[in-house]
């Protein structure tokens, strides 16, 4: 019999909470540790449509990445969106954990899973986590050869599975100092030219940070927060597979990106 407090505490082991950044809000976010799992299912979001795959598959342990709550919550009103997702995921008797920038900073997390899908194991933080068993921010990798930006855009991607990206620079240069980080990175663009980072792969990147990082000779590689973020999912779901046999982890089907793609014709 699993309970909901077996697969957090694995979970808190490999990605420690004080792993996370100040302002962050992982960890329970609706329910009890006491409840005996059924199954659960992994999503990039708490949304309404997640939270009705959950009900459709019996699962009654939801792992986000995003935090369902980072305000404080002042009341739950029913007739707005988030007091009614809060009523359903009761109602149901659905329990809630997120793991955010501590899946992000922890070694084996989310920027190392990324990488590891690109046949890349060693790297290092951007900016170092001021705990040291913690990693950090991004990773930093020296490719053993130089490969065109091109090709690596191709390999992010089929492996990653993105359907759109942008980027800045050249297609055509070569590069060997890579950086990564998932979601929101952008804010690691100064820091990662001052490393020398000749390509930088992130999401939401906003155009005088596009134009920052072309000044510099620094090659971007911008995707979708939400793809870039999804494509780590499969690796949790592996490693809760491995160290629980009997329970489903599920991963969520549901497109919860509130960003789509225009097309002329649908
Ligand atoms: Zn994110």
């Amino acid at each position: 019999m699993t309970k909901v407090r077996d697969v957090v505490g694995f979970l808190q082991q490999v990605y420690p909470p004080h792993c996370e950044e100040q302002w962050d809000n992982s960890g329970l976010q609706i329910g009890s540790l006491d409840e005996v799992l059924t199954s659960a299912v992994i999503a990039l979001d708490v949304d309404l449509p997640v939270v009705d795959e959950a009900i459709s598959k019996g699962a009654n342990l939801l792992i986000s990445h995003h935090p369902l709550f980072f305000r404080p919550l002042k009341r739950v009103d029913y007739s707005a969106y988030m007091g009614e997702l809060v009523r359903k995921i009761i109602l149901n008797g659905i329990n809630v954990y997120s793991l955010h920038t501590n899946f992000d900073s922890a070694s084996g997390g989310l920027n190392d899973i990324l990488l590891e899908m690109m046949g890349i194991s060693s790297s290092v933080p951007v900016v170092q986590h001021p705990d040291g068993e913690c990693g950090g921010i991004g990773r930093v990798v020296v490719l053993p050869e130089p490969r065109r930006v091109k090709n690596i855009a191709v390999d992010v991607r089929i492996n990653w599975e993105v359907s759109v990206l942008s980027y800045v620079g050249c297609l055509d240069r070569c590069v060997s100092k890579l950086a990564v980080c998932g979601g929101s990175g952008a804010d690691l663009i100064e820091r990662c030219i001052s490393l020398g980072v000749e390509l930088y792969i992130t999401a939401d990147v906003k155009y005088h940070e596009a134009m920052l990082a072309r000044a510099n000779g620094m090659n971007l590689l911008i995707l979708n927060h939400f793809e870039m973020e999804r494509a780590s999912l499969g690796g949790l779901k592996e490693l809760l597979t491995s160290e629980f046999a009997g329970v489903n982890f599920y991963l969520s089907a549901v497109y919860t990106n509130p960003i789509r793609l225009y097309k002329e014709v649908d």
